[in-house]
């Protein structure tokens, strides 16, 4: 019925915010009062979040949240966005948890569509709570998870037929972390013939649970054979929770996944210890996609990868209807009664306007408005304070469920790495470590994770990549060779845009790109870092460039061998015609002027 009738539904939408908000102070500088559609389009301006952050600070600090938003707001969600270095807060009012719950009250129909027999078991889906603050005016400041699972909506799902997870909600509940991994995973293991699904939110936080795994199995064997918790686990909730697992000793059971962890590979590890699983769900598009490799090794390929929806602290978004797709075929339907949408038309495919540029309001798209293979950044108006906000993520338009369109995750908008006059996004880099990591898998390598840093304390700056590197053999792997780090760098190198190739090779203001090796564990130790800094395990996404000093520190002290490109790259004329007339569709923009200017430079 919503897609059906999308256009009704966000005009229903935005009528209601712009009744229930024009009073508000800062919807009234611009609409003086009205509630008018056409007003709103034509007045209130797109904005970013540092435009908003002024008005969330004040009712952080005691004001009404009426200068915001008609309603109360009642909670401020931590995204994992910053601002300044500092989270940004996104506000949230009572209604907004009954939106969220929609969208999650379809994920299980929607899955039994394909699966059947889903509600017949378990799932050992692994969620974490983060401890949550209070604002001086007393508004609680936790992450939009955090709050969804304290929430009422979750905790009494006693009549949701597909709601029974493997872990207790005391133990899920618990803000330390790793406590509640181990004891989810304990819990998991003794229910492993009951478990049909597994998963986490987001794909890093699952791998991050399965490395814990490979480093705890045996603390957790002991622990179910002689029937009693690790004495690390101290939190008393967790402790008397844990009590029903491990009521009697099961020194069979033990036997059975001692025998399964000890045996040699871990490839295709989850469809052993949890034989019935019929799928693992977990977010894999956007940056996550490049865990699709270490998942299908530790799934094995009977295990099909879902991804179910798309959502933020600011708005849940849309869901998968198609959960049985290839992880690189996912594209979301939006939800048309979750918030307004709009949409900013990158004309130029990928080549992305700054995130600071204003945007005139009339080149806004809304909805059902979009059109098939173009690409946009999506923009938000909430039902709690957000007005024509610019999320952040680029969406591409791959088809319509009736009148809904359906979208691809292509990135977040933001240049991560930049020397000189070089701009480097989230997306090119992840494009050219995509295409340098093939030379990697074609010699029994996975790259587990990376990050980048621009490192401007050499002359010229270069860019520098962490990686941590993975052998997927059986047997003693490959000894790992300069050569074959150098050729990754180059290939790097050549697949980063032309300006980038311009500065390093003729300009020669970018020095050769570097990629640091760090040792086994060192991504996980950051996931650690960041996380005891406020970040929440759930909504973890590994930072694509590392600003902070300590995070930093916690790499470099980790590397264990550094390689630099040997090569300029490539960036004549005649190199960027060849790149040009590979990508087809791209060849109309050799007559477009400003491509012909940056040929020129
Ligand atoms: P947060 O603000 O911490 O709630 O993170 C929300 C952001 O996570 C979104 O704006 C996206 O950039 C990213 N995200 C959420 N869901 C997905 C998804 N299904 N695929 C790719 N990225 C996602």
């Amino acid at each position: 019925m919503l897609t059906v009738n999308a256009k009704e539904a966000q005009e229903f939408v935005l009528t209601k915010i712009l009744e229930r908000n024009q009073a508000t102070e800062y919807l009234s500088k611009f609409m003086n009062g009205s509630t008018n559609i056409s007003a709103f389009k034509r007045h209130v301006p797109v904005v970013t979040y540092d435009m908003v952050q002024p008005y969330i600070l004040r009712i952080a600090t005691g004001e009404e949240s009426s200068i915001l938003c008609g309603e109360q707001i009642v909670e401020l969600l931590r995204s994992s966005g910053t601002s300044q270095g500092e989270p940004r807060l996104m506000p949230s009012i009572l209604k907004d948890l009954d939106r969220r719950t929609f969208l999650y009250s379809l994920i299980m129909p929607i899955m039994n569509k394909y699966i059947s027999g889903l509600g017949e078991g378990k799932a050992m889906y692994l969620p974490f709570v983060k401890a949550e603050t209070l604002t001086n005016s007393g508004i609680p400041v936790r992450s939009v998870l955090t709050s969804y699972y304290k929430s009422p909506r979750f905790l009494h799902r006693e009549h949701d037929l597909y709601n029974n997870y493997t872990s207790p909600d005391e133990v899920i509940l618990c803000p330390d972390s790793l406590q509640s991994m181990y004891c989810q995973l304990l819990c998991g293991l003794v229910e492993r013939h009951h478990v049909l699904r597994i998963g986490a939110v987001f794909a890093s936080a699952f791998l991050r649970s399965i490395s814990f795994l490979e480093q705890h199995w045996c603390d957790l064997v002991n622990d179910i054979r002689f029937g009693q918790l690790n004495s690390n686990i101290t939190s008393p909730a967790c402790r008397l929770a844990m009590l029903r697992f491990l009521a009697l000793p099961n020194s069979e059971l033990a036997d059975q996944i001692e025998a399964i962890c000890s045996c040699g590979s871990w490839k295709g590890i989850l469809g052993r210890l949890w034989p019935n699983v019929k799928y693992i769900e977990a977010v894999l598009t956007g940056t996550m996609a490049q865990y699709i490799p270490m998942l299908q090794f530790y799934g094995g390929s009977g295990i099909p990868l879902v991804c179910t929806m798309y959502a933020s602290s600011e708005s849940y978004f849309g869901v998968n209807l198609r959960p049985l797709c290839s992880p690189d075929d996912v594209s979301y339907t939006i939800l048309p009664n979750m918030a307004y949408f709009e949409f900013i038309p990158l004309e130029d495919g990928l080549r992305l306007i700054d995130h600071e540029e204003v945007i005139e309001n009339d080149k806004l798209v809304s909805l059902v408005d979009v059109k098939v293979g173009c690409y946009y950044e999506l923009v938000v108006t909430t039902f709690s304070g957000l007005y024509r906000y610019k999320v952040g993520d680029v969406l591409q338009v791959t088809g319509f469920y009736n009148q809904a369109p359906q979208f691809k995750f292509i990135c977040r908008r933001n240049v991560i790495l930049s020397i000189d006059s070089d701009k480097t996004n989230e997306e090119d880099l992840h494009r050219s470590v995509t295409h340098a990591k093939k030379i990697l898998e074609n010699r029994n390598y996975l790259l587990l994770e990376y990050t980048s840093y621009a490192d401007t304390s050499t002359v010229p700056g270069h860019y520098v990549l962490f990686w941590e590197i993975k052998s997927t053999c059986d047997e003693s792997p490959a000894p790992l060779d300069a050569q074959l780090l150098e050729s990754c760098c180059t290939a790097v190198e050549e697949s980063l845009d032309y300006v980038y190739r311009r500065c390093r090779a003729h300009d020669k203001s970018v020095g050769p790109l570097e990629i640091r090796l760090v040792e086994a564990g060192a991504f996980d130790a950051l996931m650690d870092l960041l996380v005891s800094h406020g970040s929440s395990i759930n909504q973890y996404k590994t930072p694509r460039r590392i600003e902070s000093g300590l995070a930093l520190k916690l790499l470099n002290s980790r590397v264990i061998a550094c390689f630099f490109s040997p090569q300029d790259p490539e960036c004549s004329m005649q190199a960027l015609r060849m790149k040009f007339s590979v990508h087809g569709s791209l060849l109309g923009l050799l007559h477009c002027p400003s491509i012909i200017a940056v040929l020129y430079a």
